[in-house]
């Protein structure tokens, strides 16, 4: 099935043959291991990298489990590496996939929908036409929701002038094209909202990967990074690399000193904190962020806007039978990361395998790896593996670790293969 834009009847009478199907135990999968064990649908929405990863692994567990995936997408670009696109090393085309080997070689059913309402109680998504797609289990994986006036005046037509791209694609390629349109001695600002958000090292890696742009091509210019946080992830590195790599060109002011922007006016290209207003050349403002529209329009996010989950199963606390995994969910210490998403999606695909079997879900184990590159040659990681330890997701201590201080150019260098490394065999597990 290469085209993955189905019409409603086709869309129904394959969902009718793929059932008929999985009931006689018939299709063989290449990609799928194991005999099928049970006979049930689960239905996804969100194919990033909690979605997508959660699809193929039920389907590796259990190819008797019916697996429908659905995004609102036919394609999906990844944030992880969208930094790189802006400094102009790598295209949007590097960071786009599609479902199609999940498809053909997991007996995956896509389905391009945007899905804006579920009915717990008959354990149904309702579909745009308005027709309903029953499951047994329900999967949500729908990534972060932007909240528009945070900064005020911040919202979707700013944002075509003052870009986040903080969801890749569209705004990624705007952002850059305004880096490419600047002139020589022009201020970028970036301004990332307050903890929690998605990426917590994505505005500094964003910032360095800029400034690798902006030495090369117009060197008199700056970066000013307006935080809304009075520290960030792997600031000593990200500060000492700043130093050795751009001096003088990355001015960073913490929220204590007057950084966050409160008020944005992109007519006059002005950004306003509450000590100061700085006209800039280009603005990249992030705004604040919530889990995904569809868990907060169907109850699924509690008074934070982020949705509480059972952390062995990632079923919802608030509606059973539905899993939040991903950005949208409340996981403890672990951060809103696509190495966290895709590890939970597991964590997840093997639980709702033993629930779907009769079975007692087992004792979770999650790692996160995050690499941030500071050139093409330069990179630094931090990395952790987290158990659940008094019903909550901790570090396991002594577990993982964070790039050393003061490493040599050839340690630095190795760092950034491994980014790539972990961007090809993450992008593989998660669609290939
Ligand atoms: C600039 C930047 C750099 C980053 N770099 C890294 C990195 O180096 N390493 C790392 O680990 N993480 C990185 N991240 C974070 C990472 O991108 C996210 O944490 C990750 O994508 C979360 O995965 P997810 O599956 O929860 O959501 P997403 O990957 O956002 O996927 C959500 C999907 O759901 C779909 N969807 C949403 N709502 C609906 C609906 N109602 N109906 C149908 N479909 C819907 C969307 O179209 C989307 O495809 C970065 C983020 C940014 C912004």
């Amino acid at each position: 099935m290469k085209n993955n834009n189905h019409s409603r009847r086709k869309f129904l009478q394959e969902l009718g043959v793929a059932g008929a199907l999985s009931l006689c135990g018939l299709p063989i999968l290449s990609g799928c291991s194991r005999q099928p064990k049970t006979h049930a649908r689960v239905v996804i929405v969100g194919a990033g990298f909690g979605g997508a990863t959660c699809a193929k692994y039920l389907r590796k567990l259990d190819r008797g489990i019916e697996v429908i995936l659905i995004d609102a997408n036919t394609e999906y670009v990844t944030c992880p590496f969208s930094n790189t696109v802006l400094a102009g090393l790598h295209g949007i085309n590097d960071l786009t996939f599609r479902y199609d080997d999940l498809v053909d070689s997991y007996g995956i059913t896509f389905l391009n929908e945007t899905v804006t309402n579920i009915d717990p109680d008959k354990n149904s998504v309702i579909l745009t036409d308005g027709s309903n797609l029953s499951y047994d289990r329900l999967v949500i994986a729908p990534g972060i929701s932007l909240v528009w006036n945070t900064p005020e005046g911040y919202d979707a037509t700013a944002s075509e002038i003052m870009p986040h791209a903080w969801k890749a694609g569209p705004q990624t390629l705007l952002l850059r094209k305004q880096l490419e349109n600047m002139r020589d001695g022009g201020v970028v600002a970036i301004a990332p909202p307050a903890k929690p958000f998605r990426c917590p090292p994505g505005p500094y890696e964003r910032a360095s990967l800029i400034a690798n742009y902006l030495k090369k091509n117009k060197p008199k210019s700056k970066i000013l990074i307006l935080d809304s946080n009075e520290k960030f992830s792997k600031q000593g590195l990200f500060m000492q690399a700043w130093k050795e790599r751009y001096p003088g060109m990355i001015e960073w002011v913490p929220v204590t000193e007057g950084g966050a922007v409160q008020r944005v006016d992109p007519t006059n290209m002005t950004l306003y904190t509450d000590l100061d207003e700085h006209k800039v050349d280009v603005a990249n403002v992030i705004p604040a962020q919530t889990a995904g529209k569809v868990t907060i329009e169907n109850g699924l996010a509690d008074q934070s806007g982020w949705c509480p989950v059972n952390l062995q199963t990632f079923e919802s606390t608030l509606i059973k039978n539905i899993h939040v995994l991903g950005d949208s969910a409340l996981a403890g210490a672990m951060p809103k990361s696509a190495s966290a998403a895709n590890s939970q999606a597991k964590v997840c695909a093997l639980a709702i395998t033993a629930l779907l079997n009769g079975n007692e879900p087992g004792g979770p184990s999650f790692h996160n790896t995050c690499y941030s590159l500071i050139g093409p040659d330069y990179g630094i990681s931090v990395s952790a593996i987290y158990g659940l330890k008094d019903n909550m997701i901790q570090k396991i201590e002594g577990s993982g670790g964070v790039s050393p201080m003061d490493a040599s150019a050839a340690f630095r260098a190795d760092e950034a293969k491994y980014a790539q490394g972990w961007f090809d065999s993450i992008t593989q597990d998660t669609f290939g």
